[in-house]
């Protein structure tokens, strides 16, 4: 989901509508045009990327793969999903041909996600010639498993830093929700992120009633304690997200009763407490912990939507660009970059054009609701989370 939690250098605020969340009425499409790729060749590529509501773009998630080590009930059919081949997935030449592209237009923060990153045999290559474009910050969101052994490798090859899931600390409510992980390899996967150096590493937990919601000050304190900052996720109708019983869903409110009955009263992050980096979606708060006050990230896009101050974009395995996570719709950017006699092609305008064409397309925002209408029909492995 998104992550900006401040307005876009600027961008004139008094043009930005606010979000209402509809119950099962997609917000209204922002822009002039149908997305279809080929129009993008007419267009002249602008000087940096701004949607139809002016909002500016800066942050592009990147999935590796569609592929995963787990199978989450949120993220993964039941159903053993078809996945892409081999010849689907973007290559890294491909992968570097876009962000490349869109780094000359303002995209300054890429995270790579999956599926799960760390299961793509090239991941260290590819952070390698990614390092090297310059971005502010290159970053990864991992489940854990293989982060043991490649904590090292990718902080050698320049990545900045590593978010990673932890829906349970309990080994056997953790095999049932990954229905294949092993939350020791996880925990060892957390030590070595923290042993090699990497900085603000966050701890990822989707909040789920009937679950895990008797954990969270269990997850918080495991944090804190290992130097790590806790954030939870509200679980969001999409893909396989959908058949979870609308009754796990917990809402933010919720989540911040459960802290305050943790941790006493709810306390605001003051201002000389720097920022974490990231810019990402969560809202901060801050409990009490031992004479210190901790962050605690919450990530709230269906009770507490954030789309009017969104700054990002999502690039699929099979290089589909998704303006907005809450749509099925897709501009082929594999199209473009595989057009013309070599490949990948030098092609950064036309990829630039696409991008700006499916930006003014882009709707307002969401149309989740917590009774699970209104999501895209991918599951989120797809699309990247
Ligand atoms: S506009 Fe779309 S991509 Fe942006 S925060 Fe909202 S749902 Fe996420």
């Amino acid at each position: 989901m998104a992550e900006p939690t401040s307005a876009p250098q600027g961008t004139d605020r008094t043009r930005r509508r606010h979000l209402p969340i509809l119950d099962c009425v997609p917000i209204e499409r922002g822009g002039r045009l149908g997305a279809a790729p080929e129009r993008a060749a007419g267009l002249a590529p602008p000087a940096e990327l701004v949607d139809a509501w002016t909002r500016r773009v800066s942050y592009l998630r990147v999935s590796l793969t569609d592929r995963c080590n787990y199978r989450c009930g949120y993220c993964m059919p039941t159903v053993e999903p078809s996945h892409l081949g081999r010849e689907q997935v973007l290559s890294a030449d491909e992968l570097v041909t876009i962000i490349a592209a869109l780094k000359q237009v303002g995209v300054r923060r890429v995270r790579l996600t999956g599926g799960e990153p760390t299961v793509r045999k090239d991941l260290i290559p590819i952070v390698v010639r990614l390092a090297k474009l310059g971005l502010d910050e290159l970053s990864l969101s991992s489940n854990g498993e293989r982060l043991s052994e490649l904590a090292a490798p990718l902080r050698d090859a320049g990545l900045s830093r590593v978010n990673i899931s932890l829906d349970t600390l309990d080994p056997e409510r953790f095999r049932r929700i990954t229905r294949h992980g092993s939350l020791e390899r996880v925990l060892a996967g957390i030590e070595r992120v923290r042993a090699v150096g990497f900085p603000h590493t966050k701890l990822n937990t989707v909040a789920l009633r009937s679950f895990n919601d008797d954990e969270l000050g269990k997850i918080c304190r495991f944090a804190f304690e290992h130097d790590l900052t806790p954030r939870f996720i509200e679980l969001m109708p999409m893909g396989s997200g959908m058949s979870i019983d609308s009754g796990g869903f917990l809402s933010a409110a919720e989540i911040r009763d459960r802290l305050t009955a943790e941790f006493g009263p709810i306390l605001p992050i003051l201002d000389e407490q720097p920022a974490l980096p990231g810019g990402g979606p969560a809202r901060y708060v801050g409990v009490r912990f031992g004479h210190q006050v901790r962050r605690v990230g919450l990530i709230a896009a269906v009770s507490e939507p954030f789309c009017d101050t969104c700054n990002r974009v999502r690039l699929s395995a099979s290089g589909q660009l998704h303006a907005c996570l809450g749509y099925d719709e897709a501009m082929d950017l594999a199209a473009i970059v595989r057009s013309g006699p070599k490949a990948p092609c030098d092609c950064a305008q036309a990829v630039v054009a696409a991008v700006q064409a499916a930006l003014v397309d882009k709707r307002a925002g969401h149309g989740f609701t917590q009774s699970g209408c209104g999501g895209p029909q991918k599951p989120m492995v797809s699309i990247g989370g």
